[in-house]
């Protein structure tokens, strides 16, 4: 594992440009759980069930019992080591952007600017019929939360079946062709579009770096670097070795 983190350091420091990929797994160490833990949210609501834009049309009063048990997890939540590890590689300029699947804002939390919410953020929430938007918290004791125009109001979130917004999409793609280094954390890869983030990098030549404590379809695939374990500990000492090295590249073996 040193080696394959002195390798991984030495790729952040001489990339003009680094990018990080993330996923809920990257948030499971601040208490929220990702599509696979056992025994949490998800297996009480099923996201096939629950996390549907037509689930959401159909009955949004039964989803907002998912939602509620989603808000009091994000809006107790703080970053862990791998958010603060991030922040601090933005600040030392060696990370452009995070791109994150993740919708509980604990990335800025950590210290991060640059961030791109690819499936939204439950800070706020959105009419779907007049377009208006409110602080989740100012709606908390509502149940369910309605709109001036009594319309039941929907987290700003993007539900499966939902489009990606524009500016998110676009911006991903275009910054994910002239990476030379992506990071990629917690994520399954699984949820679609963000999984073809880490591909479109690859072919326009990005060293792809994977933080996971499970291989993925991605590991045997297109990774280069796979360090595996909890995204805190391996952010941290990822962090501690660049610090190490920052003003000694030489010093960092080859791959
Ligand atoms: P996923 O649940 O499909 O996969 C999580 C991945 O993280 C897995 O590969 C798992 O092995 C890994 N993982 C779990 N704990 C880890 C840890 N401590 N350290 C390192 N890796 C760890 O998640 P996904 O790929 O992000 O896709 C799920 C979708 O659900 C996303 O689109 C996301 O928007 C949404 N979601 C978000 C949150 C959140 O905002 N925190 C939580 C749950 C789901």
């Amino acid at each position: 594992m040193a080696r394959k983190l002195e390798n991984a350091a030495r790729l952040i420091v001489r990339s003009e440009m680094t990018l990080a990929l993330t996923g809920a797994g990257i948030s499971v160490e601040s208490g929220i759980p990702d599509f696979r833990s056992a025994g949490g949210l998800w297996e009480r609501f099923d996201p096939g069930e629950y996390a549907t834009v037509e689930a959401f049309r159909a009955d949004p009063e039964k989803v907002w019992n998912m939602f509620r048990e989603m808000e009091v997890l994000v809006l107790q939540a703080k970053p862990n080591k791998a958010h603060q590890g991030l922040g601090k590689l933005e600040k030392m300029g060696y990370l452009h952007t995070i791109i994150t699947q993740n919708i509980d804002n604990l990335h800025q939390a950590g210290g991060a600017r640059n961030v791109i919410e690819y499936h939204g953020n439950f800070a706020t929430l959105l009419c779907p019929a007049c377009g208006k938007r409110f602080g989740a918290e100012e709606k908390k004791v509502e149940n369910p939360p309605r709109c001036v125009c009594r319309q039941i109001l929907k987290p700003d979130v993007v539900l499966f079946g939902e489009a990606i917004p524009r500016s998110a999409l676009n911006r991903s793609f275009q910054l994910a062709s002239s990476a030379r280094t992506l990071m990629v954390i917690g994520t399954s890869a699984a949820v679609s579009p963000a999984n073809t983030i880490p591909a479109v990098a690859k072919e326009n030549g990005a060293k792809i770096i994977e933080i996971n404590q499970e291989r993925t379809h991605l590991t045997d695939s297109i990774t280069d670097i796979f360090l595996e374990g909890s995204a805190g500990e391996i952010v941290e000492r990822l962090v501690s070795v660049i610090n190490e090295k920052r003003d000694s590249h030489s010093s960092i073996p080859s791959i």
